[in-house]
């Protein structure tokens, strides 16, 4: 995958967690990797080119938001009218990503009309936010950054008037029960709960995780979109549990005050690196985790740079010892 260097752009210049907070998706990149997050925070590095799953999730996304934003009395046709929309603004902007793109948005075509079959009470429930940010304040949270996430929906179902459920869809190829089972345990629940509860008049407490498989079918030599549109939607006609599923997960007065505290320690450490990176640039602790540079979309996009020794001084670039050495001792 090709880097670029971004080219620095006011707010680029600097990244400052105290006036611009931190994120989810931050966080999660400085777990994952302390030079991850370095490259992409203070160095600008950047993928040049977003996975296919990040592009297929993003449109993905979209879509579900716009279908509960307008609340159409005719989902399906509305869905045609903004996928035919999306198709002739990318040609149009011609982007490097075109292919991956127009592929998707010819898979939600399928996809989305049998989703909204599926669960065709969604349309009943009252959605009162929609792709909305929230924000719990450095003071609130006790430290000096403040934590921002986006919430992909937060709905009130009819019968229950004063409770406010968390929405966040999943796009995904396969998962498996262990995917399942982390859910519960993950960054996303604890800080999205309690960031809606720091924010939110309603106080939720409840999180529903809506997994959307993506049907593996590509359009065959010869077939016409239609064509390939109907065979995608019989196939998830047959086996709608396969292509969806929800889970809902639920966290105590006690969950809640833990999640906040577990934020909290996240953000205070998460600082104390800021810190050093940026008050001593030349020492910072370069801490590769050579464990997460082949991840769930491929290779880290800054493996080259790593091994190439451009990050940390020194290569680590792999000789392959292949069959011509094989009648060779190793040495
Ligand atoms: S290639 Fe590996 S060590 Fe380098 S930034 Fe990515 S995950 Fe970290």
């Amino acid at each position: 995958m090709r880097l670029r260097i971004k080219a620095p752009s006011p707010a680029q210049v600097r990244y400052d967690p105290y006036r611009m907070g931190v994120n989810q998706s931050t966080l999660t990149a400085w777990l994952t990797c302390r030079e991850k997050a370095r490259l992409r925070l203070y160095e600008g590095i950047e993928k040049a080119q977003k996975a296919k799953p990040l592009i297929q999730g993003d449109i993905g996304h979209k879509l579900l938001a716009q279908c509960y934003r307008e609340n159409p009395k005719d989902v399906a046709s509305c869905l045609s009218e903004m996928i035919g929309q999306a198709e002739d603004n990318v040609l149009k902007t011609g982007s490097t990503t075109m292919q991956e793109e127009i592929e998707t948005l010819q898979m939600m075509e399928a996809l989305l009309p049998v989703y909204f079959e599926q669960y065709k009470l969604d349309m009943c429930m009252h959605w009162r936010y929609v792709e909305h940010s929230l924000v719990i304040p450095a003071c609130k949270l006790g430290v000096s950054i403040p934590y921002i996430c986006q919430i992909d929906g937060g709905f009130i179902a009819p019968d229950k008037p004063d409770r406010l459920l968390i929405l966040e869809t999943k796009f995904k190829a396969n998962w498996t029960q262990g995917y399942i089972d982390s859910l519960g345990l993950g960054l996303q629940t604890v800080s999205y709960i309690a960031a809606a509860h720091a924010s939110l008049p309603e106080k939720p407490s409840q999180m529903v995780y809506n997994l959307i498989r993506k049907p593996q079918l590509r359009i065959k030599k010869g077939e016409t979109r239609k064509q390939f549109v109907t065979r995608v939607q019989d196939d998830i006609q047959t086996r709608r549990d396969f292509y969806f599923q929800r889970y809902k997960v639920s966290l105590s007065p006690s969950d809640i005050s833990k999640a906040t505290q577990r934020l909290r320690a996240l953000i205070s450490e998460f600082e104390a690196w800021h810190r050093k990176c940026t008050l001593f640039p030349g020492e910072q602790d370069l801490c590769l985790n050579g464990e997460a540079c082949s991840g769930k979309y491929g290779p880290c996009p800054y493996l080259e740079r790593c091994t190439s020794g451009t990050s940390v001084g020194y290569s680590r670039v792999l000789h392959p010892l292949n069959s011509a050495y094989a009648d060779q001792p190793l040495q």
